[in-house]
């Protein structure tokens, strides 16, 4: 059956053709050559795609490559002009009155002082334009006073940003009992870590407008405070008693593949540096570079501390270089950085050493607290944030 239709159908064509005259010939030539370019043209699409790779076509693309992309991480570069106007907005009355004060209370884990805290954190957030998606994370622990429920409080600027900076200290105080003479002073613990804290708040609050647009450009980048509860020993320190907040959170976010669906990696490999903020407040502190790994972030720091010094910036500064000093061995601080670190993540710790002559005492109060230095540092860290994040 088909050879005879094909037979038919040649018939008829070639009657056709044998009757026309000159122009129509012409066309039917020209139709010819079409339908022959439209054949090869096919045929040369249908073999390029064979070509190539099934992989292409069949697969989701390529998820970042976290570990590469966060050692190849380039910090921008704000003119002088730029610099001036991002620490114009850093505002030492917002910071000491509405950021700080609230958190002078004894804020243990579980007790009412640190849902007073965590309350006061959350109206801080939420008065941003930037759009923080803020959690808790809590949980309850065995402690030598038994269990007790703590609660880190974690805000993310964009949380489907590949990587993450992490600025963290924690919230909580130590468990110091009032001295019978004077029941009514309670240990506030100002420098340890309020002041940190409050400098956390100030730092997101001077770059608002600056975060919201750099979320607004889903930039791979994003910013992530953690403020730690349970840092604090609650009798003597030791790997079971201290750090409570940290451990939980490291170990949660080595459970959450990240980017969301992925096998290889998870939340705490997104995290591209840690930096942690603790004992900040009294005068003339020390802070020395911890490890390796993080030096050239480190010298982000003592470059920033130059810029200000060097253009009347900084207030109190009597040398260029007084607070990040590389290059002297202090040996590791047990901290809460430690859970994360143990896991491989990059760590910038910003603690002062030698630590604070009225660490965990009654002394450790907003007296204490030296105007300028925690000015001058908060400086610093927003040009630090702006170049790192390239605002
Ligand atoms: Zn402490």
């Amino acid at each position: 059956m088909k050879s005879i239709r094909y037979k038919a159908a040649t018939v008829r064509w070639s009657c056709s053709v044998a009757r026309c005259d000159q122009p129509r010939m012409c066309r039917v030539r020209l139709l010819l050559l079409c339908l022959c370019v439209l054949v090869a043209m096919t045929l040369t699409l249908a073999l390029s795609l064979a070509n190539q790779h099934p992989e292409e076509f069949d697969l989701p693309p390529k998820p970042p490559d976290l570990i590469k992309d966060k050692l190849n991480h380039q910090p921008g570069k704000p003119t002088v002009a730029q610099v001036k106007r991002l620490i114009s907005q850093v505002n030492w009355e917002r910071l000491w009155y509405f950021q700080l004060r609230p958190i002078l209370i004894q804020r243990q884990p579980g007790s009412r002082g640190s849902r007073a805290v965590r309350k006061h954190i959350f109206s801080q957030l939420d008065s941003l334009s930037a759009g923080w998606s803020v959690e808790v994370d809590s949980f309850i622990s065995e402690t030598p006073r038994g269990p007790v429920s703590f609660s880190n409080i974690l805000a993310v600027l964009d949380p489907m940003a590949p990587r993450r900076l992490l600025l963290a200290c924690h919230y909580d105080s130590k468990l110091i009992p009032s001295d019978a003479s004077e029941p009514q002073k309670v240990f506030v613990g100002a420098s340890d870590s309020a002041v940190p804290c409050a400098m956390m708040l100030e730092l997101v609050t001077a770059l608002d407008a600056h975060l919201k647009k750099h979320k607004q450009l889903m930039s791979r980048v994003t910013l992530q405070l953690v403020f730690f509860d349970g840092g604090e020993a609650f009798e003597q320190w030791s790997p079971t008693d201290s750090l409570y907040g940290s451990r939980h959170l490291a170990e949660y976010m080595s459970s959450i593949p990240h980017p969301p669906g992925s096998e290889q990696t998870t939340l705490l490999n997104a995290v591209d540096l840690l930096v942690l903020l603790d004992l900040i407040g009294a005068a003339d502190p020390m802070f020395v570079n911890h490890f390796d790994n993080t030096a050239r972030w480190f010298d982000r720091l003592i470059a920033a501390e130059k810029r200000l010094h060097t253009l009347g910036l900084l207030s109190s500064h009597p040398k260029e270089q007084r607070y990040f000093i590389k290059d002297m061995n202090m040996g590791p601080v047990e901290d809460d950085h430690l859970p994360f670190l143990q896991r491989g993540v990059p760590v910038l710790h910003l603690i002062a050493t030698p630590f604070p002559s009225f660490l965990h005492t009654m002394e450790d109060t907003a007296d204490k607290i030296h105007r300028h230095t925690v000015e001058n540092l908060t400086k610093i860290l927003v040009v630090f944030l702006a170049e790192y994040l390239r605002l």
